[in-house]
């Protein structure tokens, strides 16, 4: 299986919206753009709303029926480990190791030094096409390196094999994430980890770096931009040089997480892919039920009523909800709307201070960030938000595909 140049992560918390979801895909498909359908799902959203694999499975499944979608899609089991894994391997197509708690933990010396013995190569002045500078690499630098990464792209290589034992090989997408570490990788570390993952035998088709600056759940990039640009080109650079030196899937390519909603970087992303003709796949962060908020929002009525207790019942248990997502939110407490003021709301004030449009002057990112990661409270409330779903069918998917085509599709892919 080979995934092709652009994909899109589209996770789902309801997995509802698998339809309106596809429905932008097909839209850019129209207009020439090749997109493949990714749904991604991770073992956390799973055990706070209470889904399982199977659910994405047929979510996907069935999008892709209704729509008589021929081309591939997949279902991501999205930042797996060897404890989970096991769950989500009939369902899934594609996966995602994850071994960020093993970065940092020491490897082995005798298998540090074969490395550098290894890639030795690469020790002094290295010229990479498309860097405009030669990167200088010092041993010590390489077995800081391998100190610190070896034993996750191990860790990477024993959940593949075990992957590779139930699917058999070539029958599912490889990805490897490192997203959620502390620091951001250099160009130099990811192309010591790719060298890693090579030795390792791990036929990667992405790979998710830590990137500079902060990628908070549903809000846009905070950071230096022209950092991040820099470093994301070199990482394109890195990528290209790496999977044909060290004979990894000719398509192997960056993976963005936390990707949606990050405006201000798509320009220069967008720019770098064209620059190198190079793929790119992009995983949105299950802001797609904050697009079920809004059109329930615009609904009136009853769907009104629902979202504002969604937001009062996130506000009475913020502690609990923002726990989980603590290093990737940024929220100013004393500046959220209070939830009797909310209450006063109309459809249109409740709906512009979520829908994610930074040149409106309601938009609210407190709020916003709040609300992203308050999915439990529909969690609970069961069957009586999935029959909103259903009553304001419409109005949520125009909102669902919206976002996902204009806002995201839109300038990553087809504006340049
Ligand atoms: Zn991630």
């Amino acid at each position: 299986m080979k995934l092709e140049k652009y994909s899109f992560g589209i996770g789902d918390r309801f997995g509802r919206q698998g339809k309106a979801q596809l429905a932008a895909i097909i839209k850019a498909k129209k207009l020439g753009i090749n997109i493949t359908p990714v749904w991604n799902k991770s073992n956390r959203e799973h055990t706070i709303i209470g889904t399982t694999p199977q659910d994405t499975r047929r979510e996907a499944d069935e999008a892709v029926s209704a729509a008589s979608w021929t081309d591939p899609y997949f279902v991501d089991a999205d930042h797996i480990g060897l404890n989970n894994v096991d769950a989500f391997i009939e369902s899934s197509n594609f996966f995602t190791l994850d071994v960020a708690d093993f970065i940092g933990h020491p490897a082995q010396e005798s298998d540090i030094q074969t490395f550098i013995e290894k890639h030795k190569k690469f020790i002094g002045s290295l010229a990479i096409p498309g860097i405009n500078r030669t990167l200088d690499i010092t041993e010590q630098q390489v077995q800081a390196i391998a100190g610190k990464c070896l034993l996750a792209i191990k860790e990477a290589g024993k959940i593949y094999r075990h992957i590779e034992a139930a699917k058999g090989a070539g029958n599912f997408i490889t990805e490897v994430s490192m997203d959620e570490t502390d620091e951001p990788q250099t160009p130099v570390e990811m192309l010591f980890i790719l060298a890693a993952i090579s030795d390792e035998g791990i036929p990667a088709q992405t790979i998710a770096p830590k990137f500079t600056g902060r990628f908070n759940k549903g809000v846009d990039y905070v950071g230096d931009v022209e950092k991040f640009s820099k470093e994301f080109e070199e990482d394109v650079a890195v990528v290209t040089f790496a999977s044909k030196e060290f004979n990894l899937p000719d398509n192997l390519k960056l993976s963005v997480h936390s990707g949606s909603d990050k405006f201000s970087i798509y320009e220069p992303i967008a720019r770098t892919l064209k620059q190198f003709d190079a793929g790119l796949h992009l995983k949105t962060a299950g802001t797609t039920w904050l697009e079920e908020l809004i059109g329930l929002a615009m609904a009136g009525g009853d769907g009104l009523v629902l979202a504002k207790e969604v937001y009062a019942k996130a506000v009475s248990r913020i502690d609990e909800l923002c726990a989980p997502y603590a290093a990737v939110i940024d929220i100013d407490r004393a500046s959220l709307p209070a939830p009797e003021t909310v209450d006063q709301w109309d459809e249109e004030a409740f709906a512009s201070a979520l829908r994610h449009n930074q040149s409106c002057e309601r938009y609210d990112l407190n709020f916003r960030q709040l609300l992203h990661v308050a999915y439990k409270i529909p969690a609970e409330m069961g069957q009586r938000y999935l029959d909103a779903l259903n009553q304001y069918e419409d109005i949520i998917a125009q909102n669902v595909t919206e976002n996902i085509y204009e806002r995201h599709i839109k300038p990553l892919f087809m504006d340049i």
